[in-house]
C-alpha cells in the first residue's frame, strides 16, 4: 500500500463558475484557474499521484498547455486513473476536506463523492468528502480564494 497528499489553492473570482468534485454549485464567484479550477479534483489528483510517486498534476496537465483551457477536472482524474492502473495501483480510498468560508457546501458533498468515485473506478464508500471554514481566518476565511486537501491509498493490484 502506499499512502499520498495532495494540497491546492485557487482563487474565488466573479464571472466564472464553482466547480467542485465536478459539481457546479450556484453561487456569486466562482474558481479561478486554466482548467474549470477545481480545487478538490486537483488535491484528490495530487494525491493519487503523490502516491504512486508519478509527479503532480502541473507535470501531467500543465497549465502553459491550451489543450488543458477550461478543461473538465473529473476528465483528467479519469486520466490520472488510467496511468496509475498501467503502473499496476488501485485506489484504495480517498478522504478530502475543503477549506471554503462560503457557501454551504453539505448539501453538495454526496454528489461530488459520486463524481470522484465513479471516476477512479471506485464505490462512493471508499471516497471522503468534507468541508470546513476557517472561521473567518486568512485567505479562505475572507473569501480570496479556496483550498483543499487529500488524502488516498493506493493498493497494488499485482499486474
Ligand atoms: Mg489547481
Amino acid at each position: 500500500m502506499r499512502i499520498g497528499h495532495g494540497y491546492d489553492v485557487h482563487r474565488l473570482t466573479e464571472g466564472r463558475r464553482l466547480i467542485l468534485g465536478g459539481v457546479e454549485i450556484p453561487w456569486e464567484k466562482g474558481l479561478l484557474g486554466h482548467s474549470d479550477a477545481d480545487v478538490l479534483t486537483h488535491a484528490v489528483m495530487d494525491a493519487l499521484l503523490g502516491a504512486a510517486a508519478l509527479g503532480d498534476i502541473g507535470t501531467h496537465f500543465p497549465d502553459s498547455d491550451p489543450a488543458y483551457a477550461g478543461a473538465d477536472s473529473l476528465r483528467l482524474l479519469k486520466q490520472v486513473t488510467r496511468l496509475l492502473r498501467s503502473h499496476g495501483w488501485q485506489v484504495g480510498n480517498v478522504d478530502a476536506t475543503i477549506l471554503a468560508q462560503r457557501p454551504k457546501l453539505a448539501p453538495h458533498i454526496p454528489a461530488m463523492r459520486e463524481h470522484l468515485a465513479r471516476c477512479m473506478g471506485v464505490e462512493i464508500e471508499q471516497v471522503s468528502v468534507k468541508a470546513t471554514t476557517e472561521e473567518g481566518l486568512g485567505f479562505t476565511g475572507t473569501g480570496e480564494g479556496m483550498a483543499a486537501h487529500a488524502v488516498c491509498l493506493l493498493e497494488k493490484t499485482g499486474s
